[in-house]
């Protein structure tokens, strides 16, 4: 049975949208230095998220296409999330983020209705889907910026972490409140001072300090920095070290003493997130709140970061395809110069090419979360389908935008603030060019082990 997508049958169909978003620096070197790539990473992150179904047999290569359908049981799910979304998420999208009480209804309401944290690991109290079934559910999770939150699927990255590294007592403190979405957690690793996408360059230190340590540092775009209760803070600890094991990653609770929050940062106007500048001044931590061991640090931000920068890509295809909907409406309705829309060759040429991108992303997603599963080596496709993905959502909202004229730069649609959210999503899990350039290194290394096709 072919792979349906998102139910497109006219009763399934959300009427056309009328009113009315980690993150993170890649380690530049990732693909090359074996110290700073464990070898069970990807293992573990598959291991950690292959409860359910197993789609494919372990034994293909893992790189060949062989069709993607989901099962009866992860289309059934699909279609409830998918309900979710366009009936109780959508209709209040607009600023949901920063208000307080219909969030925590939206949560309360996923939560009865058995929507909540599908992608988490079933030990964790999650839904168990392996990576391929999560990409479509993630993708209709995608479809309105606010739903990871309202579904509990925003904090798997740091869930999927603190499962790998976190000892038994790190554990009982943040991983429950954190899955049950009682808590928000982030990650400090971006410095104002420095290149964020080259993070050996982090100046942030701690220092020994009688049993524990001193954090002096200094972060920024740090994600809900106003709400979160704790923070991996990434410092160097031994600068003498091999370079990545010079940096060791601390759970920094927000209210220590000598961590503040210095200011909220306007992210072109993002109303999803709140990134903020702080400042660690002597924070004190105990030897107990290092996570991993000590030079464990870029270790624990890849993986972090690695299945988040797939975990975007799954919901960036739900927001292009919404917006592509929302393109072809407009074009089947305006009428200027004698036709409709639709009737336009530069008009269906656009919706033409979006529909190859988005097509051609979801393909690559969905092969890259196939190969994760099958415990695969993907660091090249996701480096690949991080840029290509963060690229085909920006040009397909762009054009959507385009297409509805000034309505499409107004909020009266959901386009604008897609739009924007789409932008930064080209830099937020490492910029383009450092994945091209991650992605380029490896290629030209060695063809025949990482073409993707090979
Ligand atoms: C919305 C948002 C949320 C974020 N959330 C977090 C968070 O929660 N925690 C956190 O620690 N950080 C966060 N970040 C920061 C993010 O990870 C960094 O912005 C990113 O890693 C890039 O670092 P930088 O901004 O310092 O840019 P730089 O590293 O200074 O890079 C600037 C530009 O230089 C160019 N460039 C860099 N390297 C190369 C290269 N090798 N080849 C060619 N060109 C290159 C690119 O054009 C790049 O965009 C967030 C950022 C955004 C926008």
């Amino acid at each position: 049975m072919p792979d349906e997508g998102p139910d497109r049958s006219a009763a399934g169909r959300p009427p056309p949208h009328r009113g009315t978003q980690a993150s993170f620096p890649v380690l530049s070197e990732s693909l090359s230095d074996k110290a700073i790539r464990p070898a069970s990473w990807l293992d573990r992150f598959g291991t950690l998220v292959t409860v359910g179904e197993q789609h494919h047999d372990s034994t293909t290569t893992g790189r060949a296409m062989e069709g993607f359908e989901p099962t009866e049981e992860v289309r059934r799910l699909r279609d409830r999330v998918r309900r979710f979304v366009d009936e109780e998420v959508v209709p209040v999208e607009r600023g949901l983020l920063l208000a307080t009480g219909t969030l925590e209804e939206l949560m309360a309401s996923a939560k009865a209705q058995g929507l909540w944290a599908l992608g988490h690991p079933s030990t964790m109290g999650g839904g168990g889907l392996s990576l391929l079934a999560y990409v479509y559910i993630n993708e209709v999770i995608g479809r309105s910026l606010p739903a990871e939150v309202a579904l509990g699927t925003h904090t798997l990255q740091d869930a999927l972490m603190l499962e790998r590294y976190a000892s038994e007592e790190q554990r009982r403190r943040w991983l429950a409140p954190l899955v049950e979405g009682t808590v928000y957690a982030s990650i400090g690793m971006t410095e104002p001072e420095v290149a964020g996408s080259d993070p050996k360059l982090m100046r942030s230190t701690a220092t020994p300090d009688g049993e524990g340590w001193v954090i002096d540092g200094h972060k920024w775009f740090v994600r809900w920095a106003d709400r979160a209760a704790v923070i991996t803070v990434l410092a160097k600890t031994d600068p003498t070290a091999r370079l990545h094991r010079q940096y060791s990653a601390f759970l920094v609770p927000t209210d220590a003493p000598g961590y503040t929050v210095e200011r909220l940062l306007s992210v072109m106007g993002d109303e999803q997130g709140s990134y903020g500048e702080i400042r660690l001044h002597r924070v004190p931590v105990s030897a107990d709140q290092m996570l991993g061991e000590r030079g464990d640090g870029f270790a624990i931000a890849q993986a972090r970061l690695q299945p988040k920068r797939v975990f975007d890509c799954m919901r960036w295809l739900g927001q292009a395809e919404r917006a592509f909907e929302l393109m072809c409406a407009r074009a089947n309705e305006r009428y200027a110069h004698g036709s409709l829309l639709r009737e336009k060759g530069e008009i269906q040429r656009n919706v033409a090419e979006s529909a190859a991108q988005i097509h051609a992303a979801r393909l690559m997603v969905l092969d890259t979360a196939r190969r994760i599963d099958v415990g695969k080596d993907a660091r090249v496709e996701t480096s690949l389908i991080t840029f290509s993905t963060a690229r085909m959502l920006h040009d397909v909202l762009d054009r959507a935008i385009q297409i509805h004229g000034a309505a499409g730069v107004s909020d009266d649609l959901p386009l604008e603030a897609m739009y924007r959210a789409a932008r930064s999503a080209r830099i937020y899990d490492g910029p383009d060019e450092v994945h091209r350039m991650l992605a380029a290194r490896e290629l030209l290394d060695d063809l025949e082990r990482h073409t993707p096709w090979s």
